[in-house]
């Protein structure tokens, strides 16, 4: 049998008694289990606002658009960000005409906090923080970093639901959080994410600009009765951003198991760790800072001959993947080349090894045995 990279587990049956809910009821679209998710999601992430959206692409856009317009941002104006990332980060700041200043990320595949203030100048408005892999790496520094100099703070964690440093979910600190619910993320539905803003009125305008700009709300106030529903104003040139029922039904039955499944997570990457630790010269592990409960949505190595490596492992069936190409080498975002050295190193020398829940002991043992019979 082949070892894959991803595979989502689902609860199947009891996601089938969820959909089958909305397909009774007539009711598929946004509302019903959209606002249920979101209320959950608030209650497990203890963040104060949560609306639930298609993907956690529109909603990084939607975090940088909104943030720009409401802070009065101008065109050219910098959002600092790393090149190790799903360009979804990256292309949200392009897509708002704003300009992705690259820092470098450190050993914890994280933005490395002391790059980020080398690159901080006068037109800096804000972080993309990526806890990459379910990581938090050195997101409280940057956190100071942007106290200090007054930079709001984005945090991409597609990778990090669940996610827990010291106890507590991380978020509150940040200006908004977004959060990827794609299909072979931690917390799988098929496609869809959630944006947590800190500021409610924030939460309000995304929820009118991600249903093409459409508030319902005016006409609804100047009637009582349901009549004049289609007398909708719009107020912006929005998008069709919002989550669907069907896809929150899944997300509200995984979301029950959604720690349980990332602790079996930390048990695939511990024993990933117990062998590979063991040749430092030739293995070189991501480091998880202390206090960090990781997602553990990667278990990323770097080791020299990567191409190499994953030849090898495809030849034993076992199919890891990589996690990023350096983001600078796209057409589009060239003008930063060679100003981050580490994360050049780190596209090609980093490996993702499988991780899914279906793996077990004896599966870790043998990519392990793989691993450490080709770097030997
Ligand atoms: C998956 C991912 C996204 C995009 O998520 P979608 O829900 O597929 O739009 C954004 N950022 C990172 C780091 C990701 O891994």
């Amino acid at each position: 049998m082949s070892i894959q990279l991803f595979k989502a587990k689902y609860e199947v049956e009891e996601c089938l008694e969820e959909i089958r809910e909305c397909l009774e009821v007539g009711w598929t679209g946004m509302g019903f289990k959209t606002v249920k998710f979101e209320d959950a999601w608030k209650k497990y992430t203890r963040l104060p606002f949560a609306y639930y959206t298609n993907s956690s692409t529109i909603g990084l856009y939607m975090a940088v658009d909104i943030l720009k317009e409401e802070y009065g941002w101008g065109n050219e104006d910098e959002i600092i960000t790393s090149p190790i990332t799903f360009v979804s980060s990256n292309h949200a700041i392009l897509k708002s005409n704003m300009k992705p200043v690259f820092a470098d990320i450190d050993e914890t595949m994280c933005l490395d906090p002391k790059s980020v203030r080398e690159h901080i100048t006068d037109k800096t408005r804000a972080v993309m923080y990526v806890g990459l892999g379910g990581n938090i790496g050195h997101y409280y520094e940057i956190v100071k970093l942007c106290e200090e100099y007054g930079l709001k703070l984005i945090l991409d964690a597609a990778h990090m639901a669940g996610t827990r440093y010291k106890g507590e979910i991380p978020g509150n600190e940040a200006e908004v959080v977004v959060y990827s619910f794609q299909a072979v993320k931690n917390l799988p539905t098929a496609d869809s994410g959630m944006i947590c803003f800190k500021k409610g009125e924030f939460d309000e305008i995304v929820r009118k600009k991600c249903w093409l700009g459409i508030n319902k709300d005016t006409y609804a106030r100047t009637t009582n009765s349901g009549n004049y529903k289609w007398r909708y104003d719009v107020e912006y040139i929005g998008d069709k951003g919002h989550g669907n029922s069907i896809m929150a039904s899944i997300g509200l039955v995984q979301l029950k198991y959604l720690d349980r499944d990332n602790a079996y997570r930390r048990q695939l990457s511990k024993w990933y760790r117990d062998r590979l630790s063991q040749y430092p010269d030739r293995i070189k592990l991501v480091s998880i800072e202390e206090g960090c409960e990781s997602a553990c949505h990667l278990f990323q190595i770097c080791v020299d001959k990567r191409d190499e490596l994953i030849m090898a492992l495809n030849a034993a069936e076992i199919y890891p993947g990589v996690h990023y190409a350096n983001n600078i080498n796209y057409r589009m975002y060239e003008y930063a080349k060679g100003t981050c050295p580490y994360a050049e190193y780190v596209s090609e020398h980093t490996v993702s090894l499988p991780m899914n829940l279906y793996l077990t002991y004896e599966d870790i043992q043998k990519i392990c045995d793989e691993i450490i019979k080709f770097v030997i």
